[in-house]
């Protein structure tokens, strides 16, 4: 199949409509794969208006590659708290590690070598070779994926398998602006060809779009089985103080303080009148079950005052079970 030929209508309305990121900015080519390095990671599983402020003070206490790989991680969680996913801060300081140790201060410039560095996969890869070396690839992320089923119009299950959905990136065309078409690409989904109403009357390839052309806008998505697990939490409360552990038991938040917790059966959840908490994590809706104890237990944690867990470095998943067990 022929590419579409779109890529100069695309660039052109890119041009004149492009959102002022910071991240896109860079003062020097170390700046300019740093900022990709960084906005990347944030980016993964977080909108752009979160990210963004999240990204400039970011930026502002860890200036460079050198720097990251040198933070003290607890001035590193505290910059990433309220992001969540909070594995991906550690793997940006790993990899900083890493591309010290090879390459000075730029990123690798191959799938393979970006591949194996901590926390970069495929899409990350794809992003740092279009934006950072021009490369022509196309990273499906979620806007340039909803771009492609609404323009060739795929609405069958196998139609929309990650496989098809990559080959279909290969007639979305290339350009010599390779880093600036994928972010063309990545801004008209976001702006333009929205989840729910899309802007086609504003859109510079409507007469090239399928979906435009039956007004059938829907989008088919892959279902998602989201497990259900149940667990107890235990939240010792004396004298204002209560007990955290640190997590290296269940795969989420790993190392970060936690309430100490077990997984419990969906009968004991159910017939506890004790009060109860919902919240999904990792592709998991968890069903917390609060217990209430006075005493702080005499075992390995941490002891923290109540009026210090605002401010303390523990996930927002931690913050929020304590407020909902304090809660009248
Ligand atoms: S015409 Fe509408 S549906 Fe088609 S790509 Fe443009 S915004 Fe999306």
């Amino acid at each position: 199949m022929a590419t579409l030929n779109i890529s100069n209508k695309i660039l052109n309305w890119y041009y004149n409509n492009k959102r002022d990121l910071p991240w896109r900015h860079p003062k020097s080519k170390e700046q300019s794969h740093y900022y990709t390095l960084i906005s990347e990671f944030m980016l993964q599983q977080t909108q752009v208006k979160t990210v963004i402020p999240y990204f400039k003070k970011f930026v502002y206490e860890i200036p460079n590659i050198d720097s990251l790989s040198k933070v003290d991680n607890r001035k590193l969680l505290k910059l990433w708290e309220g992001l969540g996913y909070y594995s991906r801060a550690k793997n940006l300081k790993r990899t900083a590690k890493l591309i010290l140790k090879k390459k000075k201060s730029l990123l690798p410039d191959t799938l393979k070598d970006l591949k194996e560095l901590p926390g970069i996969g495929d899409y990350t890869s794809r992003a740092i070779l279009a934006l950072e070396y021009n490369r022509k690839v196309i990273p499906l992320d979620g806007n340039i994926e909803r771009l492609i089923k609404r323009i060739f119009y795929l609405r069958k299950i196998n139609e929309i398998k990650k496989e098809n959905l990559m080959l279909k990136t290969h007639l979305l065309g290339y350009s010599s602006r390779q880093r600036d078409y994928v972010q063309a690409l990545m801004e008209l989904g976001s702006l333009i060809c929205k989840p729910s109403d899309p802007l086609c009357n504003n859109c510079p390839i409507n007469n090239k779009c399928a979906s435009f052309k039956l007004k059938d806008f829907k989008i088919l998505k892959k279902i998602k089985s989201n497990k259900v697990k149940y667990f107890k939490v235990d939240i010792y409360c004396g004298k204002e103080k209560t007990f955290l552990i640190k997590n290296n038991k269940f795969n989420f938040l790993k190392n970060l303080l936690i309430f100490p917790m077990h997984e419990i059966k969906a009968i004991e959840y159910n017939s506890s009148k004790s009060k109860k908490f919902q919240i999904k994590i990792s592709n998991m809706n968890m069903k917390i079950l609060i217990n209430k104890n006075n005493k702080i237990p005499n075992k390995k944690g941490t002891i923290i005052n109540y009026n210090k867990i605002g401010n303390a470095i523990i996930p927002s998943f931690t913050k929020k079970i304590f407020n909902v067990a304090l809660s009248q």
